[in-house]
């Protein structure tokens, strides 16, 4: 679905001073120059999986950087197995503009660096105090998908990406500062007519099972992001109530933009 006022799933966390750019969805360049941050002052990018709501503006965030580092400016991005291949394959399709930028601009002599790093779990960055750790979610027949957990002085914040509750996702988020987990309401999903939208109720957590997730790892804050359907104006309380029946912490309802402090 395409809403018009809504930019896809993305989420910046920074971290003494590290700025990570956790999936690049429709738009995300436009929302994260809002917030501040720019495709050259990315630290690394995480991506949950490969779904493609997940991931359209990555030819995007490869080749802002690119363009706007004035230096060699390697991107690490960070993913599940199956990323490599799809970097890859967007480099590739960048063929013909990496040509013609080498071509025309005297000091752009090579295509735009990545490091790609896959894993299914495990510590994935530790670089000047922050850590950052990934676990399996289930989001089948998607897989393998990813949450990560971004770990700062004592402060620290798990994105859940796509997935249905799951106990490696419960261990994750154990004591975090803060869940940010994508959310659909299921009670208006179910009455849809259009059964391929329908689909999506088997492996997406509704509000209250993310609240539910939330409520077992005893998190202090609960994000919810990614709404589907869209959160109309006045439904706000609705979606509140959903999770405040299932944790009984802080719950911030993600539109776009909204920043969260933690710790
Ligand atoms: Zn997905
Ligand atoms: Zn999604």
């Amino acid at each position: 679905m395409v809403d018009p006022n809504r930019a896809g799933p993305s989420t910046v966390v920074t971290a003494g001073g590290q700025t990570f750019l956790v999936d690049c969805g429709r738009g995300v360049l436009m929302r994260a120059a809002a917030a501040g941050v720019g495709a050259a002052g990315v630290t690394a990018l995480l991506l949950t999986h490969l779904h493609s709501d997940h991931i359209t503006d990555l030819a995007d965030v490869i080749t802002t950087r690119w363009v706007s580092s004035m230096g060699p400016n390697p991107l690490p991005i960070i993913g599940p197995p199956g990323t490599r291949a799809v970097v890859e394959a967007t480099l590739a399709a960048l063929g013909p503009d990496i040509s013609y930028r080498i071509a025309h601009h005297a000091d752009i002599t090579e295509p735009p660096a990545v490091t790609v790093r896959e894993y299914t779990d495990g510590q994935v960055w530790d670089s000047d105090e922050v850590r950052i750790t990934a676990a399996p979610t289930d989001h089948r027949p998607v897989e393998p998908t990813l949450a990560f957990r971004i770990e700062h002085g004592g402060a620290s914040v798990v994105l859940a990406g796509d997935t249905v509750p799951c106990a490696t996702l419960d261990d994750l988020a154990r004591g975090a500062g803060a869940l940010v987990h994508t959310v659909i309401r299921k009670d208006l999903v179910e009455q849809m007519p259009a059964q391929r939208i329908r689909d999506i109720l088997d492996y997406h957590s509704s509000v209250e099972q993310a609240a539910g997730t939330a409520a077992r790892a005893g998190v202090d804050t609960l994000v919810l992001t990614h709404y589907v359907p869209p959160l109309m104006p006045g439904q706000e309380d609705q979606w509140r109530a959903l999770a405040a029946a299932e944790f009984a912490g802080r719950v911030e309802l993600g539109d776009d933009l909204l920043r969260v402090r933690i710790g």
